[in-house]
Formats: structure tokens, C-alpha cells, sequence
């Protein structure tokens, strides 16, 4: 390979790289602004400055490219010189308003002004005043003041998205960015541009003043809205989730995620007026204000539900897997219902919706169906609903999900006598149910779902809830993190009385006398690990952050 210099360090190129890209690979990284590694280049915003042994002016490295045996400085006198002079050149019209701005905290500006900048202006005159709140679209407001002009969103727009809704208008210190008369930035990806701004001109209308990313932890999750399973980081304060962000996985989701996953995914987590915050048990004598349902504590719903389970045969019992739902919990599920109660009454219902779009997003609406076929879990078939309906199954077991997804919902509970649902939130017809115990959401537990990849990831917990599982590897991080001041979110705000679904479950089968002895998630994967082939190898360290493929070999039940 052929080499280069930068300061002083001999580094290998690829042919036809820049340096600002020969430098990353080098895990080197030279101050950009308008450079995305994903954009084309602009070369608009000058950070980037190099000094070029042998070149009489400073070059921007993002549009240089690199040749055989030359000699980079990043931080020579002259390099220091020509970045602290566009650092003042950018400030001269910045508002400077960090103390109420959202991006304050993970500003490129701001850590730049921190790390390049002299500290003062010579600019005495007034600062170009212009509007700070203007609606771009539904989900991303502007704030033109703090726009260095970049142009990332306007790239971004046309050559990731595909839909050119943004662009410059006028020129000089009046420049601003606009969408295209009559047309909002409305495409259904467009709160990307929020991260992608390096400032804070372009901020989240739904996060925008809710909290300081300083006050936040946050954790690596995978976001639930659809069989994609694009990599997120939740990010809470005081055990309430703030936002969601994407989080960099270049075989998934790239840099990116939808703005339904975004927004979508994480209220009902955080929503008190739906969560189901007790075990809840039908009984006659309740008041029907109540629904005849009773909050009991969790012993009591347990032997209820045991003693259900007794009453009927079991092929008159069924149980509804989630493609909501973790891996583990739905593979306890099944030994539940094939070692304990004996029955091959499992299926789950899938939940597909219109077809693949262009980018990202993913006809199937769930996050685990691809597992939920490993396990060798199919989904519900007319025949299964006909032994529903003629009565041949009347005790339905349905962990975190509805039958209401499923046509002639009204018949099929007419034609159940038992229902116990295992849900985190109540939704139309839960009330109906004889047993509800309350499920940890997805935000608030370990587990692991398959993507339409096959790329097994991770889920943990970012949220506690009042019988929490904490993992050794689990870690949330703050921004404050390199200051020491760890933000511990086990410790602050209301917690939901939940469990994780396979928790209580193999608490059923232990009163049945198996106890199946998994302490932790962790022991659930590594068991599926050893009795599905699909997952052969693998455990939690090994999918680690990013995820892994699992084989190709045909699913078997446990
Ligand atoms: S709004 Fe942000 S991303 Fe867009 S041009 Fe301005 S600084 Fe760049
Ligand atoms: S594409 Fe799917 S997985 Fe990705 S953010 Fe959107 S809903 Fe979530």
C-alpha cells in the first residue's frame, strides 16, 4: 500500500482517498463540518484546513487527495493559525446562545470553540439578526442564526433520501436554507438532518427544550418499528425516555433511522395512563367500574392462572408467541407450552404492512418474526383459528400481544373462556382478560431479536423497572461520563412494577415442578445458543454491540 505522512506519522492510503479519509481509517480525526462520510463533498466550510508540504496554501483536506510520500501537518503553526481563523469567521454571526440550545453539550461548534478557537473576536459590529424559529416540517424546527451553512441537509435530502425538499437562498452573510415553495422537509427520514447538523440549527420539535444531554444517560438498543432493526441509542432522564437516536451500524441502518422509529417506539414505555402497573385478576364480586378486574398481588395471579391451566386439557390450551418479544422470552414460552403444559398450540401473529420501502423501512412491522421462525414458532393459520372459534381451544395464554390484531376479533373472544395476557400496556379489549400480569417493555430489559437479516441484536435495558435484571455487561453512559459525574439511571424516577415475560412464566413451570434454572437472559440465550442450531456459537459477548448473522441451519424446536 502505497504511504503518507500526517504530522510526522507514516499512514498507508487507498488510491483515490482524501486525506480526511485516510486519516479516519488511520482512527485519526481532522476537524470537519460540512464533511460526512456518507455525503458527497462540498468543501464549503474550510475546518479542514491542512498545511501540504510543498503546496503554497492551506488545503482542505476533504477534497485532497492523498499521493505517495506526502507530508500532511494538522497541527503546525500555520494549521493552527488557518482554523482558529475560520473558527472566528464562523462565530462572527453565530448567535452564541449555547446556555438555551438544545445541541449545547454535543455541539461540533462548541467543541470546536473549546479546542481551536483564540476565545475572543475582533468583530465589534452588530451580529446579522435573523429568524430563530422557523417550522421546517412537522418534526424539525430551524433556527437560521445558528446555521454555519453547511449544506449537510441540503446533500442530505437529495442524495440519501432521494427528495431534494431543501436548499440555499440568497447569498452572503444572508444566506439561509429553505424548502422548495409549497413543500414541507417532510419525508418520512427527515429528522436525520438533526444529528447531521453540526450545530444547532436544526433541532427535534418533539425533544427541543424536554431536557440537557449532560442530565441523560444513554444506552445501545435496537429500535422496535420494524423487521429493520435499526441500531438506537435511548437516551433517559430521571427513568423517563427523552428521545431516540440512531446509532452507527454500516450492515444495518448506516447512520440513520425513520422518523416513525424515532417518535413511535418509545412514548407507550414511558406512558402512565396505558401501563399496566400490577397483576390484575377477573373476579365476580369486583365493582364493574373496574371491569371486574382486580389489581392482586403477583403470587395470586400466578396460582390463578395455575389453576386455569389445570382445568382443561392440553390441547384445548394455546398460547400466542410475540414478534414483539424477545427471543428469550418467546423460547421460554414455547418450552412452557411444549415440556409443562404439553400442548403444540403456538403461533404468532405476524403483522405485515404494505411493502419494503426504498430505504430502511420494512413491510414487516415487527422486530423478531425472522426469530420467532428460528425457534420454529410459525405464524397463525386459519386452522388454528377454527379450533379457536369451534371452541376445540378455550384457554388462550398472549404474551405481548393483542388477538384484536387478528380479523373477527369479536367471535374469537367470545369463543375463548380463559384469556391471560402478559402485556405492558392495556389496549382495546385488554380489560376483557381473566389474568393480566404486567410486562417489562422492551426499553427495560435484556434480550436479543432477528432482523429480516438474520442479524441477531441485542435489546438492554435503559429503563428500570421495579425488579430490575442488571447483566455485568449492561452500561448506560452520560455525557458527563468523562468528567466523572456518572448520571445513574437505576436510581431516579417512577418505576413500572413489571417482570420480564420469561421471568414469570418459568415461575409457572417451577410450580409445576420444572424448574427450567436460567438466573439470568443471559443463560436463556446461551441455552437457545445450545438447542437451536441457527444460534450455535453464539453468546451476548460475541453479538456485542452490533449484532451477528445466525446460520442458515433449519430451525428445530427446543
Ligand atoms: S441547517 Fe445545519 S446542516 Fe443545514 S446547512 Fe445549516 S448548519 Fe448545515
Ligand atoms: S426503519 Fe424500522 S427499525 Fe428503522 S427506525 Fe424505522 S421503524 Fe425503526
Amino acid at each position: 500500500m502505497p504511504t503518507f505522512q500526517l504530522d510526522g506519522k507514516e499512514l498507508e492510503f487507498k488510491p483515490g482517498q482524501t486525506i480526511i479519509q485516510a486519516a479516519k481509517d488511520a482512527g485519526i480525526d481532522i476537524p470537519h463540518f460540512c464533511w460526512h462520510p456518507s455525503l458527497s463533498v462540498a468543501g464549503n466550510c474550510r475546518i479542514c484546513l491542512v498545511e501540504v508540504e510543498k503546496a503554497p496554501k492551506g488545503m482542505i483536506a476533504c477534497a485532497t487527495n492523498v499521493s505517495e510520500g506526502m507530508v500532511v501537518y494538522t497541527n503546525s503553526p500555520k494549521a493552527v493559525h488557518m482554523r482558529n481563523a475560520v473558527m472566528e469567521f464562523l462565530l462572527i454571526n453565530h448567535p452564541l446562545d449555547c446556555p438555551i440550545c438544545d445541541e449545547a453539550g454535543e455541539c461540533k461548534l462548541q467543541d470546536y470553540a473549546y479546542k481551536f478557537s483564540i476565545g475572543k473576536s475582533r468583530f465589534d459590529e452588530e451580529k446579522n439578526h435573523k429568524d430563530k424559529r422557523v417550522e421546517l416540517g412537522p418534526n424539525v424546527m430551524f433556527d437560521q442564526e445558528r446555521c454555519i451553512s453547511c449544506s449537510r441537509c441540503i446533500r442530505y435530502c437529495e442524495e440519501v433520501v432521494g427528495d431534494p425538499q431543501l436548499t440555499f437562498v440568497s447569498r452572503g452573510e444572508k444566506v439561509t436554507i429553505e424548502t422548495f415553495p409549497g413543500k414541507q422537509l417532510d419525508n418520512p427520514f427527515s429528522m436525520n438532518v438533526i444529528e447531521l447538523c453540526p450545530v444547532g440549527a436544526l433541532t427535534s420539535r418533539d425533544f427541543r427544550f424536554r431536557a440537557r444531554v449532560w442530565d441523560m444517560s444513554h444506552t445501545d438498543s435496537v429500535c422496535v418499528g420494524c423487521a429493520r432493526g435499526c441500531n438506537d441509542e435511548i437516551w433517559v432522564r430521571d427513568n423517563i425516555i427523552k428521545r431516540l437516536i440512531p446509532r452507527e451500524n454500516m450492515d444495518v441502518n448506516e447512520y440513520w433511522m425513520c422518523d416513525h422509529g424515532r417518535l413511535d417506539t418509545y412514548r407507550f414505555v414511558n406512558d402512565e395512563t396505558t401501563r399496566v402497573n400490577s397483576p390484575m385478576m377477573r373476579e365476580e364480586d369486583v365493582s364493574a367500574d373496574n371491569d371486574g378486574l382486580r389489581q392482586v398481588d403477583w403470587d395470586d395471579a400466578i396460582a390463578r392462572v395455575i389453576s386455569e391451566l389445570k382445568n382443561y386439557k392440553a390441547e384445548e390450551i394455546a398460547f400466542i408467541a410475540s414478534p414483539y418479544s424477545t427471543l428469550e422470552d418467546n423460547f421460554v414460552l414455547q418450552r412452557f407450552a411444549k415440556e409443562i403444559v404439553g400442548t403444540d398450540n403456538i403461533v404468532y401473529i405476524p403483522n405485515i404492512q404494505g411493502e419494503d420501502a426504498r430505504m430502511l423501512i420494512r413491510a414487516d412491522k415487527t422486530p423478531n418474526s425472522t426469530g420467532l421462525n428460528l425457534l420454529g414458532i410459525e405464524p397463525i393459520n386459519m386452522k388454528f383459528i377454527d379450533k379457536i372459534l369451534s371452541k376445540q381451544i378455550k384457554m388462550v395464554y398472549v404474551m405481548n400481544d393483542s388477538i384484536g390484531r387478528l380479523e373477527r376479533t369479536d367471535e374469537i373472544a367470545k369463543s375463548i373462556e380463559v384469556a391471560v395476557l402478559q402485556i405492558s400496556n392495556f389496549y382495546e379489549h385488554s380489560r376483557k382478560a381473566t389474568v393480566i400480569f404486567p410486562a417489562s417493555s422492551y426499553a427495560e430489559i435484556n434480550g436479543t431479536v432477528v432482523n429480516f437479516q438474520n442479524r441477531v441484536q441485542r435489546l438492554r435495558p435503559a429503563v428500570a423497572s421495579l425488579e430490575q435484571e442488571r447483566l455485568p455487561g449492561d452500561f448506560a453512559v452520560s455525557r458527563l461520563d468523562k468528567f466523572g459525574a456518572h448520571n445513574d439511571r437505576w436510581t431516579k424516577g417512577m418505576r413500572f412494577n413489571t417482570r420480564p415475560s420469561w421471568k414469570v412464566i418459568q415461575q409457572m413451570a417451577k410450580v409445576f415442578g420444572n424448574d427450567f434454572g436460567y438466573v439470568n437472559t443471559e443463560e436463556v440465550f446461551d441455552d437457545i445458543a445450545a438447542k437451536v442450531p441457527a444460534f450455535a456459537g453464539m453468546d451476548y459477548e460475541s453479538i456485542g454491540k452490533l449484532g451477528v448473522t445466525a446460520g442458515q441451519a433449519e430451525a428445530v424446536t427446543a
